[in-house]
């Protein structure tokens, strides 16, 4: 009986569909930069979050995949959903891009 277990269930997640808990595996993301009449930041899974950097380039964020479904229309998308659907809606992975210093 611990109290983590209790789950805030914010929303789902553009990028994989999956429910997304309030805490630190959730971040914001701006689909649609400030320059380009951007709204508000939406929220994306932390790992999502990592992927779409990771992926594209600001200035193709801004130009090409300032929508959820065009992002997730990317092949790389697409395999990186496969895989991130079978994980616990807080996975973080920190081996994805983070594997300077370990903590
Ligand atoms: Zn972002
Ligand atoms: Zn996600």
């Amino acid at each position: 009986m611990k109290k983590e277990e209790t789950n805030t269930v914010i929303g789902f997640c553009p990028i994989c569909d999956r429910e997304m808990w309030k805490g630190s595996s959730v971040n914001k993301h701006h689909f649609l930069p400030k320059c380009k009449g951007g709204k508000d930041s939406e929220f994306v899974h932390r790992v999502c979050h990592t992927k779409i950097h990771s992926l594209f380039t600001e200035s193709e964020l801004a130009k090409e995949y300032n929508d959820p479904e065009k992002v997730v229309s990317h092949p790389e998308m697409q395999k990186f959903i496969l895989w991130i659907k079978k994980k616990e809606p807080d996975f973080y992975d920190r081996t994805v891009k983070h594997n300077r210093k370990k903590k």
